[in-house]
Parts: structure tokens; sequence; C-alpha cells
């Protein structure tokens, strides 16, 4: 256990702001988080796991708790008949288990390429893009609970995945689990059948997946920010979801409205919300809406106050809302915040 009092959430986070931590513990093994969370306790101080830091905006006071990172990262492949059990740890680098899937031949990651973060981070929002999500492949994950102080197992189905959701962000269970392991149930297939329209535009119908993951890296070096050069955190709002009668609506009100098929219901593009209501580029104090991409609020200066980047979201949440009537929802969590 390597216990770090130096440590402030802007060294660890892709948005590169945030404060102090009082303890900052990083653990090799599942002892080593059993030790990190009854440290944690013995001393009555609350609880932050944490990845990669690329996707949440810390406040810029102290932290008076502990932040456990994980950094097992194994790897393993299980075949069973036509199927794949992969089965990682969740300090992997969520690329590297992608890169590691299309490198085997096997089908299920390869359009989640190129998303920052942990393995362990993954399942916490559902992590999805370019018409897959981690809970089309997802299996079951071993945690540790940290009320009971015992190890759990959860199935795909107690996970409770929905749009950028899980159980593990319902207030009941918020970091309550301390995820040390995904198993994941991936096609031995070399092919893959693309869905999403921008996608086959530059793959076509059918591609190997080698072909995909470079579409997809290319793609997203192309459209989004990246966080080495600038303070990010990814699409900062989900795309509210509505159904036929709301989405038909909304295109009488406002033609050129830009919504997506998601199962039975439709995405409107928060993005297209955003760059219609005349935020893309604008900014408040040192934070900004990236240029590059509306869904994006970045840390234009690289020391902006937490606080200036929450204000410019509250702004375009109220904006979007007076101009539109749609509520936008944060994607990013808020950590340590009063508000
Ligand atoms: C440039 C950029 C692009 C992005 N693109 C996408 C995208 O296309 N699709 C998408 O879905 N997301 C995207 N994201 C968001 C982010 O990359 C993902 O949500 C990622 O899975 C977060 O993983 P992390 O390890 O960084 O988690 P962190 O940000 O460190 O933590 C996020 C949450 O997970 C919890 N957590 C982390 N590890 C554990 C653990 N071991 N056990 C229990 N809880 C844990 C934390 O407590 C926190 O609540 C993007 C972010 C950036 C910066």
């Amino acid at each position: 256990m390597n216990i770090s009092e130096e440590k402030k959430f802007k060294d660890i986070t892709t948005f590169r702001v945030g404060g102090k931590i009082k303890y900052f513990i990083e653990v090799k093994d599942e002892e080593g988080v059993a030790e990190a969370i009854h440290f944690a306790k013995k001393n009555s101080l609350p609880i932050f796991m944490v990845g990669e830091g690329s996707d949440f905006l810390a406040e810029d006071n102290m932290y008076e708790g502990v932040v456990i990172k994980y950094l097992g990262d194994s790897l393993e492949f299980t075949p069973e008949g036509s199927k794949v059990l992969v089965t990682a740890e969740s300090g992997l680098k969520w690329d590297k288990l992608v890169e590691e899937t299309v490198k085997n031949e096997l089908q299920g990651l390869e359009c989640l390429s190129g998303i920052p973060g942990t393995v362990g981070g993954a399942p916490i929002q559902n992590i999805g893009a370019y018409g897959q999500e981690i809970s089309d492949t997802f299996y079951s994950l071993k945690a540790y609970d940290i009320e009971n102080e015992k190890y759990k197992s959860f199935s795909k189905d107690e996970c409770e995945f929905g749009y950028r959701d899980s159980i593990f962000k319902n207030e009941k269970f918020w970091q309550k689990y301390f995820i040390l392991q995904i198993t994941l149930v991936l096609n031995k297939n070399k092919i893959a059948k693309v869905n999403y329209d921008s996608l086959k535009a530059i793959v076509g119908e059918e591609a190997e997946l080698s072909e995909i993951r470079q579409a997809v890296l290319k793609t997203r070096q192309d459209k989004l920010e990246d966080p080495k050069k600038v303070g990010n955190a990814g699409s900062f709002f989900k795309n509210p979801i509505v159904d036929v009668q709301k989405k038909e609506n909304l295109e009488k009100m406002f033609p050129g409205i830009k919504t997506f098929p998601y199962g039975d219901k439709f995405k409107v593009s928060a993005a297209w919300l955003i760059e219609m209501a005349g935020w893309k580029g604008k900014g408040f104090g040192e934070a900004a809406v990236s240029p590059k991409h509306s869904l994006i609020l970045i840390n234009k200066t690289g020391s902006a106050p937490a606080n200036d980047i929450y204000t410019l979201s509250e702004m375009i949440v109220n904006d979007v809302f007076e101009k539109y009537g749609i509520k936008l929802e944060k994607e990013v969590q808020l950590i340590n915040f009063s508000k």
C-alpha cells in the first residue's frame, strides 16, 4: 500500500482540475484494496475510488478523505465454444483491453476503441460509442463490498445498465463497491457488421475489426479534444432520451434538430442543442465550450477553477432549457462539490 499526502485531484484527472487529497493510496492487489479500505474506515474517512480520472470534475477545496486507485492489470482469455470469456483486472487501461481483443480477433469492443480510462471505471457509466456499449458484451464483475468488507459478484442484470448509467451511479450504491475485475463475453470473429452511420460511411456495412478500430481512433482524434493537450472529460452532458411522440413534436418546433434511434426511443443530440443555442467556442472565466465539439467543456487555460467549469455548465443547462424546453443532464460526475 503506497500512501501519499501530496496528491491533488488536478494531478490525477484529465480535466486537470481539483484540490488536495488528504490520502491518496495506490494498491496492487485485492489484499491491498481491503487494507486501504480498512485504513479509511479506521480513520472514519470517506472513500473515493479512482481510475484514470477521465469522467469527473473535482472541487478545488481539500478532499478530506481517502482516494484509492487499483493498479492490478492482468488479462485472461477463456474459450467457451464460439465465444471467449475475457477477464480483466480493473487497473488495466480500457484501450489496452480493446487493442488486445481486436488483435485476437474477438468481436464486441472494436467501436469502443480510444475511450480513456480503466477497466474498473468502464461499467460505472456503461461506456458507449459508435453504436456499442459495454453492457452489450458484459457478463459479470467482482467487487469488494466496502460496508460489509466482503467480496461480491454482480451479474449483468444486477448492474442495472442504462444509457451512461448503472447501479453504481445510484445514490444508494455510490462508492459502496470497489470493482476488482470484470468479465466480458466476446465472439470469435474477425469481421463485424457496422451499425453506426458515420462509421459505415468510412468502412462500409461490414469490416475487419482492425479496420473498424483504426477508423474509430482516427475519427476520435479528429473530432474530440485530446486531454494531453487540453483538460477535459469528454462529453459533459448526456444526450436527452425522448419517445417518438416527443421527437416528432421537437422536429415540428425546431426543424433541423438532430436525433438518433436508441432502442425503441430516440436520443436528441445535446451537441446540436448547445451549438444552436450559440455556445460553441464560448466560455466563462477560464472554462470554455470546445470549438471542436460543443458537448465538451474544456479547461481553457490549464488552470481553470472547478467553479468556472461548473458555472459554465449551469449557464448552458439554463439557456438550453429556456430555448428548447429540454433539461440537459450532466454525464460527468461532480466530486466534493457542496452544491
Ligand atoms: C477525451 C475523452 C473522451 C471520452 N469519450 C467517451 C466515450 O466515447 N464514451 C464514454 O462512455 N465515455 C467517454 N469518456 C468518459 C470516460 O473516459 C469514461 O467514463 C471512463 O470509463 C472513465 O474511466 P476512469 O477509469 O477514468 O474512471 P474515473 O473517471 O476515474 O472514475 C469515474 C467513476 O468510476 C468510479 N470508479 C473508477 N474506478 C473504479 C473501481 N475500480 N471501482 C468502483 N468504482 C470505480 C469512480 O469512483 C467514478 O465514480 C471520455 C473521456 C474523455 C476525457
